[in-house]
């Protein structure tokens, strides 16, 4: 038996599905996060399909497409519908719209604690009846009212039977008033009361003079917390347990094996594991602070509130919501495009999100800012990621200019109103969010350490010094192509070579190449201006190769390679004018 979970968007549908199939999918309070269809299991006889929101039958979208086309060809055994039980009005459209397919339909009124709040009596039984199907009233984020679902779906859904009625060729308007006498006879609103803490909260973040100081604090503080006053202290410590207690105690214990297995332990996997593990408090700390302001509400002001911004250079405030998932990791973000009815935003967010600094990245600056800008580290890092903006503005408007589109499309976004995260989500996030991060260090970054490793320390005839080794000769070949952006040394252009697999790997190849202290040893190797030009390359530079395939899956081959050559040669560009500009001040 297969349930389709259908509604809106930002109803609770992917809550309710990893409660049901006991799964961890991402769930969010704006448009973007599910654009494929989910599935996972109730029973072992019993496959629950999670589709993207959608409003109406009318879709356009390419991830609405996903859910209109799974219901008209696979015909799921029946449509479990969410609604957002406070604003049933909207909600109940494509309830009606949803009878069309002679497919049993179950309603579920989620979010009733919203609707309590917002004074809003929904007498279910009588909306049963008038529906003819059953209905649930279920709060999926305190888990209230679901095991009666589940109940019922186990036993009592295979008895259900459809009424179909054609839908498809009534209008908007008839449907609205087959609506309206329901909603009179089912459903007590008290408006005196009416006393919305989201409305209120908005005339101040949304006020037309406050709106964009108040953006700016907002990730100011963001960045203070991680840079300054959590994140980075907390890294230190633990970058002074690696080296003070850990590699110590590691040295003793191998102290009687071979030298060549020592080498491999300490400089293959320490250094090279060590290099990148040292930053995770950092990563952990931004991590926090975005799902914060992601799941209180704020991320879809902040997309209003940017949108007249984006429109100067072509696009609408929803470009803005996998831009700022941009900043996590680029691969959901260009899955997040396909909530673009614009093909031509769709094709220009593929060369700007990678602009975006994703997380990866950050270790990069975080080395390369401890050690040569120590006292101005937030500020540097700031700065690399206001230049992604930057540069993809310029970009984008560059974009706009040789367009032939002209017409961006209406932003109709809905928001949420406005709740403190539980700490159970918040905890349920942060630790998905950092296991994916650990499972990175435990296979993509050891493995490729230990090939650096490797390749550092033999060539065809054996064991060998670094200066005879494979690794030597590859990084020389290359090397002198960034002479002119003031990094042309070997050890510089393979980190960067290895950075295509995944970002991170720039530093954890770094630390094998150099097989000392990076604090200490990248002085000698890099001037400040130097520095400067191989972190504004690495925010730049082609995406990793996880992003590469994303984009040829998502749009074909021949854009992954523009996209590839197109980011080097902004990348090399960018970086050659910023090292001569700061050698000419300097
Ligand atoms: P989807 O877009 O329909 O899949 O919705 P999600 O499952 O991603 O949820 C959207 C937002 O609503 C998330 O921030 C959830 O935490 C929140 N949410 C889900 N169910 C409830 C509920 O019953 N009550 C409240 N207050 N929030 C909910």
């Amino acid at each position: 038996m297969k349930i389709a979970l259908v509604g809106n968007p930002n109803v609770g549908k992917t809550t309710f599905f990893n409660i049901l199939t006991k799964s961890n999918q991402k769930v969010g309070n704006y448009p973007g996060i599910t654009v494929q269809k989910k599935t996972g299991n109730l029973t072992d006889d019993i496959e629950i399909i999670d589709l993207p929101g959608i409003y109406s039958l009318e879709s356009l979208s390419i991830e609405e497409k996903v859910s209109l086309d799974y219901i008209k060809n696979e015909k799921p055994s029946l449509i479990l519908n969410i609604l957002d039980a406070s604003n049933l009005y909207r909600n109940l459209f494509l309830t009606f719209q949803l009878k069309q397919f002679n497919i049993p339909v179950v309603v579920i009124l989620n979010m009733i604690d919203l609707a309590t709040k917002n004074n809003i009596i929904i007498d279910h039984e009588k909306l049963s009846r008038a529906l003819n199907c059953p209905v649930f009233v279920v709060n999926a984020n305190k888990k209230h009212g679901v095991e009666e679902v589940e109940t019922f779906l186990k036993n009592e859904s295979s008895k259900l039977t459809s009424t179909t009625k054609n839908y498809d060729s009534l209008k908007s308007e008839d449907i609205y008033k087959e609506i309206e006498p329901i909603l009179n006879s089912c459903v007590k609103t008290d408006k005196k009361k009416n006393t919305n803490f989201t409305e209120k909260l908005d005339s101040i973040l949304l006020n037309k003079f406050l709106s964009i100081p108040i953006f700016i604090l907002i990730f100011f503080l963001i960045f203070k917390i991680t840079f300054s006053w959590i994140g980075t202290p907390l890294s230190d410590l633990l970058d002074e347990f690696i080296t003070d207690k850990l590699t110590p105690l590691i040295q003793n214990l191998i102290s009687n094996t071979s030298p060549l297995f020592q080498s491999f332990i300490l400089d293959g996997i320490v250094a090279g594991v060590g290099s990148v593990l040292v930053f995770f408090p950092v990563i952990l700390c931004m991590f926090v602070c975005l799902t914060f302001l992601e799941s209180c509400g704020y991320i879809s002001r902040a997309a209003i509130i940017i949108d007249k911004f984006m429109r100067l250079f072509g696009l609408s405030g929803k470009a803005f919501l996998p831009m700022m998932m941009s900043f996590g990791c680029t691969v959901p973000a260009i899955m997040g495009t396909r909530t673009f009815e614009s093909e031509r935003d769709r094709k220009t967010c593929i060369f700007l999100l990678p602009l975006m600094s994703c997380n990866a990245r950050l270790p990069v600056y975080l080395l390369f800012t401890s050690v040569f800008f120590k006292n101005n580290a937030e500020f540097v890092i700031m700065g690399l990621y206001l230049l992604g903006i930057i540069v993809a503005i310029i970009v984008g408007l560059i974009m706009n200019i040789f367009s032939k589109e002209t017409k961006s499309e209406i932003f109709i976004l809905e928001l949420p109103n406005y709740q403190l995260p539980t700490l159970s989500y918040m905890i349920k996030e942060s630790f998905n969010k950092l296991s994916s991060f650990f499972k990175k260090i435990g296979t993509l970054i050891f493995s490729i350490s230990i090939i650096i490793w490797f390749l550092s320390n033999f060539n065809f005839s054996g064991f060998t010094t670094i200066e005879n080794s494979f690794l030597y000769s590859i990084g020389n070949f290359i090397a002198p192509l960034f002479a002119p952006l003031g990094f042309g040394i070997w050890q510089a252009s393979l980190s960067l070579l290895t950075g295509l697999m995944a970002k991170e790997v720039i530093i954890s190849s770094m630390g094998v190449i150099f097989g000392a202290n990076l604090e200490t040893i990248l002085p000698s190797f890099f001037t400040p201006a130097a520095a400067i030009s191989f972190l504004v390359f690495v925010l730049l530079y082609t995406p990793c190769i996880s992003v590469l395939s994303t984009i040829k899956h998502e749009y074909g081959t021949k854009l992954m390679f523009t996209s590839i050559i197109f980011q080097l040669a902004l990348a090399y560009s960018v970086s050659f004018l910023i090292f001569n500009i700061i050698n000419l001040i300097w």
